[in-house]
């Protein structure tokens, strides 16, 4: 029987999405041969990445507003470097709520000055910063809306006129959001939206083209524009599973529909943590992921017992990231809420064993 998977990256995708795509690895379209041993250029394809693109657009209600979706090689964190690349001239502002907005930090130095508006590194990200202000004359503002390592989610993003560029790596699709308010949305496939290998950016634009500097081709976010995403040979795989899981999303009734599911699960998994004595929480409640949950045992001699039962239960990929500890359900689109009552059934089996 398939495990329950709370994998942080890469996820779990729904079954029938992995039975399709295992089925068009032997035979595509009925063309007797493998999408993935035919011509990126051919029509079938072409078709796909078509598809791919404007379900992007629809699922996230950006069609015909002057978007542009792109799947790129180089994963989420190349957008790190070419998100500076492309629009830092002068000056940025970045919030740095994790390790992946502290890399983006990292690249974006190379580029110009970066602004660090405000920064939970000091706690080890167990908080999302708020009151910070940004400058009126940055080029952009950079933040991650949901930080996969640590477990904190943005509810809410700043008013401002400059423009926001959003990491969603890990929570897009997850939840309704005003999407109009960004200029850029990156997000690695792996995490919620496909397997690894390719990376989804929608860019308006109308923000390209300013900055006073040569961007190489591969880099150049108007020549991926240009070249509709084939520039280069695309990974064909990742973008036709990533174009099956957004047809999936869109049948079972899109973001509206899934976001009410992953509230649900979430709501399961906090609860019992706030309840059981044995668990607690890591980050601010009011930051909690709805993607994301880091938690601890509240006494570590419980580790062997907790682990082995969980383990029996069939449940996969539980363990904290190395630079928190502890334990990370992750919870994304794909993942079922029976899975979630699986895990909630085990530590509420652990506490029995107690007395
Ligand atoms: C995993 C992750 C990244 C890095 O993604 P890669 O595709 O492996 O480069 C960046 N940002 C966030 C929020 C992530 O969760």
């Amino acid at each position: 029987m398939k495990k329950h998977n709370f994998s942080a990256g890469p996820c779990i995708l729904p079954q029938e999405v992995l039975e399709k795509a295992a089925a068009a690895v032997l035979n595509f379209n009925n063309d007797d041969l493998s999408l993935i041993e035919i011509s990126h250029r051919s029509k079938s394809f072409v078709a796909v990445m078509d598809t791919a693109r404007s379900l992007a657009l629809e699922l996230l209600g950006l069609e015909n507003k002057g978007y542009q979706a792109l799947f790129l090689h180089g994963g989420a964190s190349l957008e790190f470097l070419m998100v500076a690349y492309n629009l830092l001239n002068t000056k940025a502002a970045y919030l740095n709520t994790g390790t992946w907005s502290d890399n983006a930090i990292t690249e974006a130095k190379a580029f110009g000055e970066v602004l660090e508006v405000g920064s939970s590194k000091h706690k080890n990200f167990n908080y999302i910063p708020k009151g910070y202000t940004i400058p009126e004359d940055v080029d952009y503002f950079h933040c991650t809306s949901n930080n996969t390592i640590f477990g904190t989610q943005m509810k809410t993003f700043p008013e401002t006129n400059v423009s926001l560029i959003c990491d969603m790596s890990s929570d897009i699709f997850s939840r309704q959001l005003d999407f109009e308010k960004f200029d850029l949305i990156y997000a690695g496939a792996q995490k919620n939206m496909g397997p690894a290998g390719t990376t989804l950016v929608i860019v308006k634009e109308e923000i390209l083209g300013k900055v006073n500097r040569h961007v190489p081709t591969m880099l150049n976010y108007q020549a991926h524009i240009a070249k509709e995403s084939m520039a280069n040979t695309p990974s064909v795989f990742a973008v036709y599973v990533s174009m099956l899981n957004l047809q999936w999303l869109k049948e079972i009734g899109g973001i509206p529909f899934i976001e009410e599911v992953n509230n649900k699960k979430a709501a399961l998994l906090y609860a019992e943590i706030d309840r059981n004595p044995l668990f607690q929480g890591i980050v601010a409640k009011e930051d909690r992921s709805t993607m994301n949950a880091t938690f601890t045992l509240t006494n570590a001699s419980q580790t062997a017992a907790f682990d082995t039962l969980w383990k029996a239960a069939g449940i996969n990929g539980l363990n904290g990231h190395r630079s928190v500890g502890g334990y990370r359900a992750s919870m994304y689109n794909a993942l079922p809420l029976h899975s979630v009552q699986v895990l909630v059934d085990v530590m509420q089996a652990l506490e029995s064993k107690q007395d």
